[in-house]
């Protein structure tokens, strides 16, 4: 017979909930007071911090003493969110399912696809004593947070805090009871300290992007992840034009951006398997939402803008139309040109966009172009087309000298001199009679 139900706190965990729950009914044996909650006796044998199940059984019982849905149980209590964000919709519907319906702990842990993954949960549950400080001063007792909980987090967001080990061992890793969060428990050291700014800076970074999937309420298609990672790796110059990926080298400049003992207790640090999983055209297992945040900031791109991308054909050079960069035409920096073709530079390995105006100008310029200034800055001109050797033609008939010349279209005394000698020797020819076509520059 249930005849109370705790008060759930913002961020609690379920398994907390429950925790508590035993607390204030004073049994002795805990399997009592699960009895009451849950049908099944399983459940008490091995308590899941990730995902309770059989929700949807238990709200019915105490909705007597909860305003929230099972859906917002599931949502703003669980891992769901968390492990949900990067699979499909129709993944994320199974898993919300189980969590709602289903009868046995165990099963809704293997169906989320948790226990592939070679990235363990933490050892013990985490705390951080702010927080713990505050929950005291402000409603007598503390509680298990699911952002405290999740792996690779060790810090607390809210204070900016290192989280402290509790002597409570993680979930489903021992047979162990609930076990609420009291001080008794909560008297462990820091989890993890980091040695270097950056790796302080990296952990904050982990930790911020991680509790913004506990807020996220879609599944994203593998396909649009893959996009999404394919424009964010050739922006950082990691892909060529053909989307072909240098894995090796992708690779060590991963390692390389992660210091290594970051990395071993990320459990990041043996193969690239993990996070190779993500690349595109890779593979159609889900990785690790760990492994997706460690690859976001590798990009330099965060959660927000993964689940805003817009799948779309890859532009090294953004939409057109570009500008033409004559400085010998009227319409020099306007945007006459309308698109760009692009190849790959074989010396550099990226991008190259050649742009081509109706004016017979045609330059080059390496991409990707992540800043707008950078429109107006060529790496070669191939082309400079008869609108500009007319110009120096005009310019040499009206007795610009060379300097000046140069000055004006902002290229070498040489190469003018060097149009001025063909324009001699053309002349010549001409009066030579032997000219029969104007040579073609
Ligand atoms: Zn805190
Ligand atoms: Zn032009």
């Amino acid at each position: 017979m249930i005849n109370q139900f705790p008060t759930i706190y913002p961020d609690e965990l379920f398994y907390s909930v429950i925790a508590r729950y035993h607390v204030r009914t004073g049994d002795m044996r805990q399997k009592e007071s699960l009895n009451d909650l849950f049908n099944e006796v399983s459940i008490s044998k091995r308590p899941y911090v990730e995902f309770p199940c059989g929700l949807e059984s238990l709200h019915s019982k105490v909705s007597l003493y909860t305003n929230a849905t099972v859906d917002e149980w599931i949502q703003k209590h669980t891992l769901v969110p968390y492990y949900a964000s990067f699979t499909g919709e129709s993944n994320r519907g199974q898993l919300t399912e189980l969590v709602r319906k289903g009868e046995r702990n165990g099963l809704v842990f293997n169906s989320s696809g948790a226990m592939k993954y070679t990235i363990p949960p933490p050892t013990y549950l985490r705390y951080c004593p702010i927080c713990l400080n505050e929950d005291e001063a402000t409603v007598g007792e503390t509680y298990w947070r699911r952002s405290h909980q999740l792996p690779g987090v060790t810090v607390c967001v809210k204070h900016a805090y290192p989280l402290h080990d509790s002597q409570v061992l993680y979930g489903h890793r021992s047979h162990e009871p609930y076990v609420a969060a009291t001080f008794d428990v909560c008297d462990g050291g820091p989890s993890f300290i980091p040695s270097t700014a950056k790796s302080e800076w990296l952990v904050t970074r982990i930790a911020q992007e991680s509790v913004k999937l506990l807020a996220n309420h879609q599944g994203m298609e593998l396909t649009r992840i893959h996009s999404f990672y394919e424009n964010a790796l050739r922006e950082k110059g990691c892909v060529g034009v053909k989307g072909r990926f240098d894995h090796q080298a992708l690779y060590h400049s991963f390692r390389a951006f992660f210091e290594p003992n970051l990395l071993h207790v990320l459990h990041h640090d043996r193969t690239f398997q993990s996070w190779r999983m993500i690349m595109p055209h890779s593979t159609n297992r889900p990785a690790h939402p760990l492994s997706h945040i460690l690859l976001l900031l590798y990009c330099h791109k965060t959660v927000d803008d993964l689940m805003k991308w817009k799948t779309k054909a890859y532009e090294p050079f953004g939409e057109g139309p570009f500008p033409c960069l004559n400085r010998a035409a009227s319409h020099y920096r306007k945007n006459v040109i309308q698109s760009v073709n692009v190849i790959r530079n074989k010396v550099r390995g990226l991008p190259q966009g050649i742009f081509s105006c109706h004016c017979g100008f045609q330059y080059t310029r390496l991409g990707p172009d992540p800043l707008k200034q950078q429109i107006f800055v060529t790496h070669s001109v191939r082309k400079y087309g008869s609108l500009w050797y007319n110009t120096i033609q005009q310019m040499v008939d009206g007795g610009y000298p060379i300097y000046r010349i140069a000055q004006l279209l902002n290229v070498s005394r040489s190469l003018v001199r060097e149009h001025y000698a063909k324009k001699c020797y053309c002349e010549i020819k001409r009066q030579e009679g032997m000219l029969l076509f104007r040579p073609v520059f």
